[in-house]
């Protein structure tokens, strides 16, 4: 798949409009609170926070998300985004369901 992230940004939503989001590891959590970002605790699970969104794919996004679904768009901590969000890949099924979810052309 040739996706490009950068228009993208469909897998920054929470399809499913909850408080957080990615998964976090006990070290990320210490960044991303470095960071000044908000970390929430769901079901024994650290997360990342997300944040109120009206574009594409959800009612909220990851709190880290800038720029628009299907528009130019970026994450603002790129350099230090979770372990998670390095391991999803451009193309995989949760990367086209994103998409999808979204109404971007798969
Ligand atoms: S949904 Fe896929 S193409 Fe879109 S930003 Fe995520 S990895 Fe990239
Ligand atoms: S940390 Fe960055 S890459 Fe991961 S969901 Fe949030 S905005 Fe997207």
């Amino acid at each position: 798949m040739d996706y490009d992230c950068q228009t993208c940004g469909a897998c920054c939503v929470d399809y499913f409009g909850t408080e957080g989001y990615i998964q976090l590891t006990s070290a990320e959590v210490e960044r991303m609170r470095r960071l000044a970002l908000p970390v929430v605790r769901w079901q024994g699970q650290l997360l990342l926070g997300t944040r109120r969104h009206d574009g594409l794919g959800g009612e909220t996004c990851c709190v880290a998300f800038v720029g628009e679904v299907g528009r130019p768009c970026a994450c603002a901590i790129h350099p230090d985004r979770p372990s998670a969000c390095r391991a999803f890949e451009v193309g995989s099924e949760g990367c086209r369901f994103a998409r999808e979810a979204a109404g971007l052309p798969l």
